[in-house]
C-alpha cells in the first residue's frame, strides 16, 4: 500500500486502443502494476476501437489472466474521442482516469491524481504536458498553437496543453454521460461540466511501441470538434466582418466629404462595395446566431449543473 491508507473506493481506468498490438501487453502490465499497488478496487476498461491487428486477441489473453481487465470491443474504428466515450459510459468506478494505450502518459501519476481527488477535494485532475518527447518541433508548436487558439475563443475555460489524460470523479462522469453530442471533444466537455479542478504537470514520453494512430485528418477532425463544440466565434464572424466593412464604408464617405474632388476616383465604388458587403456579411452573421441556438438545442447539453443542495 502507498503512503495513504485510504482505499475505500473503486477506480476505473479507460484506455482506448487502436492497432496497439506491439504495446498492449506492456500497457496492461504497467497500468495494472500501478493500480494494484494503490489497494483500491479497480477495473481496467480497454476500448478496442476497431483495431485491424492483434490488439483484441492480446487483450482477451490478458483478461484471462487478470479479472480486473474489461474489454469493450467496438464494431469498427470510431475514433479516439468516441472510444473514450464508450469507456466512460461503461465505467462503474467512483472516479475514472483516461489514459492513452501507448504509454505516452505515465500511469505512475495515478496515485498523485487520486490524492488530489480524495484528499484535496478536486473533482477533475487534468494532466498537463510540460514537454512532449518523440514528436517534431513542428508538431509540438502546432499543438501549442491549437491549444492557445481554442482556449482564447472557447466559451469555457479549457486548460492549455492538456490532452485526455485526466481523472474525473463520479459527479463529473454522471454529467458527461448526459452530454450526448455527435462529435464529442471530451476535454472541452470535462471543462464545460465545471466542478473544482486542478492541473498536475508531466513530461510526455515517447510511444512505448507502434506508430501514432492519429492521422492528419483525424487531428483536423479533433480540432474541428473542439472549435465547433466550444466556440461561437466562427458563426459570429459574419457580424464582425459586417461591422468592419461598414466602418470602411463610413471612412471613405468621410474622406470624400473632407477632400471633395481631390479624392481618388474609385472612392465611390469602395463605398458601394463596403456597404453592400457589410449588409451581406451582417445578414449571414445573424443567420449564424440563429444557427448557434439551433445547434445548442440539438446538442441537448444540460442547461446548468447543480453541484450541491443545502
Ligand atoms: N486511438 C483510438 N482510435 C483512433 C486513434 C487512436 O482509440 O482512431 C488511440 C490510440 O490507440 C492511443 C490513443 O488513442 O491509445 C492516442 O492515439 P495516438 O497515440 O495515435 O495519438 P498521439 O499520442 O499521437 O496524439
Ligand atoms: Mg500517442
Amino acid at each position: 500500500m502507498p503512503e495513504s491508507t485510504d482505499s475505500n473506493y473503486k477506480l476505473s481506468v479507460v484506455i482506448p486502443m487502436y492497432n496497439e498490438e506491439a504495446g498492449a501487453a506492456e500497457c496492461v502490465r504497467r497500468v495494472d502494476k500501478v493500480v494494484s499497488e494503490m489497494g483500491c478496487q479497480y477495473e481496467l476498461i480497454f476500448v478496442n476501437d476497431g483495431s485491424r491487428d492483434k490488439t483484441l486477441q492480446i487483450l482477451i489473453g490478458e483478461k484471462e489472466k487478470n479479472p480486473n481487465v474489461r474489454i469493450i470491443d467496438l464494431s469498427r474504428n470510431f475514433g479516439h474521442q468516441l472510444a473514450i466515450r464508450a469507456g466512460i459510459e461503461h465505467s462503474t468506478g467512483d472516479a475514472l482516469i483516461v489514459i492513452d494505450g501507448d504509454l505516452q502518459d505515465p500511469p505512475e501519476l495515478f496515485p498523485d491524481m487520486v490524492r488530489k481527488w480524495r484528499q484535496e477535494g478536486f473533482d477533475i485532475v487534468h494532466a498537463r504536458r510540460k514537454t512532449r518527447q518523440g514528436i517534431s518541433a513542428f508538431a509540438d508548436a502546432r499543438a501549442k498553437l491549437f491549444y492557445q487558439i481554442l482556449s482564447s475563443i472557447s466559451t469555457v475555460d479549457i486548460p492549455r496543453d492538456v490532452g485526455d489524460f485526466r481523472l474525473i470523479s463520479k459527479p463529473v462522469i454522471d454529467n458527461l454521460k448526459k452530454m450526448r453530442e455527435q462529435q464529442p471533444y471530451v476535454r472541452g466537455q470535462a471543462a464545460w461540466v465545471g466542478y473544482p479542478s486542478t492541473i498536475i504537470e508531466y513530461d510526455r514520453e515517447k510511444r512505448f511501441a507502434g506508430e501514432p494512430q492519429y492521422t492528419l485528418m483525424k487531428l483536423l477532425h479533433l480540432c474541428f470538434s473542439g472549435i465547433t463544440g466550444f466556440s461561437r466565434l466562427p458563426l459570429r464572424l459574419g457580424i464582425y466582418l459586417g461591422a468592419l466593412l461598414f466602418a470602411v464604408g463610413i471612412l471613405f464617405v468621410l474622406l470624400l466629404l473632407i477632400y471633395k474632388n481631390r479624392i481618388i476616383a474609385w472612392a465611390p465604388s469602395v463605398i458601394a462595395i463596403s456597404f453592400v458587403g457589410s449588409l451581406q456579411s451582417f445578414v449571414i452573421g445573424i443567420i449564424g446566431e440563429y444557427l448557434a441556438i439551433v445547434l445548442d438545442h440539438s446538442r441537448g447539453r444540460p442547461l446548468y449543473v447543480v453541484k450541491n443542495k443545502y
